[in-house]
């Protein structure tokens, strides 16, 4: 793959700008926890460990199957929660990659942990396996929080994963937020922001708790045991987040992400700057010049389909590129470079008129040949945007 330093893979810095030529990404789903988060609506299952070797070996069959004609510069291993399997197995999959799609030099190789399914060593193993950089699912540091999200770990597990991961000296970590639950108070989020201010990680993203059908959560709040969302409130834990990471010198680079600089993730870069990415394992997505595809998402049917060699479920063409790109692009906080984003996906004329109105309200702003939402606007970003396509 490329030059490695204590076991990890150097990658290369990234400014969070959208890119007129991203990399191409590869996303690898493991649909395992071992408990189901109360909020959560992702594809991944419990009580299935007796499926992981077959599930690896399933999804190597696939990665070994694939073509493309460039290397990765991205690979992002997500769940469910990738680290119930072991790093053996996830270095596995990595070489799957590196010898059928190809890695390049300095490319950023993700996976995402559980506070509760990692430790010390399991870090150093997964530096010898290639992977540089770690996105550990944190949410919140106040215990209520976590006990209201359905979260089994501890706040001092949590922490002790950071620091554990930073300890090995070969990742970027990246601390995975939650904010604007309904048992979450102003002081908690507060804190939750100082407590991880104070390991230095390298990228922060906080999304805003959603209530997703079908999840407990929302039959709680239907049932009116727990009060719903509030996004007055969401909208003012944002503004915290900008204040305060923005005075310990994170750039927010998109809507929900924040870095230190050089520190963005290429692999959301991809994604944002509408970049084709390979999507591997059950229910995993992906994208390759305009055609879109799914896999069948039950990790046992996946298993069954590898072995006769299609796991695709579905798969259509996506008919305005350009209104997706739009989409994708103006959640990013430099927004779309004009020329280079009409050389890829055609001219801006007929949007022109709604631009203009936009620019003229202040909702964006146009300097050096960038178009970008206004800073105040960000909270209403998909307003703005619904706007434009
Ligand atoms: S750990 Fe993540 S993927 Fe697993 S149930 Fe919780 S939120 Fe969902």
């Amino acid at each position: 793959m490329t030059a490695k330093v204590a076991g990890a893979v150097l990658r290369s810095p990234c400014d969070g700008q959208w890119a007129a030529e991203p990399g191409l990404g590869v996303y690898i789903h493991i649909p395992f926890c071992r408990h189901r988060c109360h909020y959560c609506d992702f594809n991944t299952y419990e009580g299935l460990d007796g499926l992981h070797d077959s599930y690896v070996d399933a999804l190597i069959r696939t990665i070994e199957a694939a073509r493309c004609e460039r290397p990765a510069g991205s690979v992002f291993i997500g769940g469910g929660t990738p680290t119930l399997l072991s790093p053996v197995q996830l270095g596995r999959i990595i070489d799957a990659v590196a010898t059928s799609v190809g890695i390049d030099e300095g490319a950023e190789v993700t996976v995402e942990a559980n506070p509760e399914t990692v430790h010390a060593a399991y870090f150093e193993a997964l530096a010898e396996a290639g992977v540089n950089r770690v996105s550990i699912g944190i949410q919140s540091l106040a215990p209520h929080v976590l006990d209201g999200l359905g979260r089994t770990h501890s706040v001092h597990r949590a922490l002790e994963a950071i620091t554990q991961a930073q300890a090995v000296g070969a990742f970027e970590v990246n601390a995975d937020l939650i904010y604007g639950s309904p048992w979450e108070r102003p002081q908690d989020w507060q804190r939750t922001l100082e407590g991880i201010l104070t390991l230095g990680v390298d990228h922060i993203s906080a999304y805003a708790l959603t209530i997703e059908e079908a999840t407990p959560l929302a039959t709680l709040v239907r049932t009116g045991r727990v009060p719903d969302v509030d996004p007055d409130i969401q909208v003012d834990r944002h503004a915290v987040a900008e204040q305060l990471l923005g005075a310990a010198g994170y750039l927010r680079y998109e809507v929900s992400n924040w870095c230190r600089p050089g520190r963005a993730s290429t692999h959301n870069l991809c994604y944002w700057s509408a970049g084709d990415y390979l999507g591997f394992g059950a229910g995993a997505h992906g994208h390759l010049g305009g055609r879109r595809y799914w896999n069948l998402r039950l990790p046992r049917d996946f298993i069954a389909a590898a072995e006769a060699g299609d796991v695709e479920a579905g798969h259509e063409s996506v008919d305005d590129r350009q209104a997706e790109a739009l989409m994708l692009g103006l959640r990013l906080s430099s927004g779309i470079r004009m020329a280079d984003f009409e050389d890829r996906f055609g001219s801006l004329e007929e949007r022109r008129p709604a631009i203009e109105a936009l620019l003229a309200e202040g909702s964006l702003t146009q300097a050096d040949a960038w178009l970008r939402i206004s800073p105040t606007r960000t909270m209403v970003a998909n307003d703005v945007i619904a706007r434009l396509i």
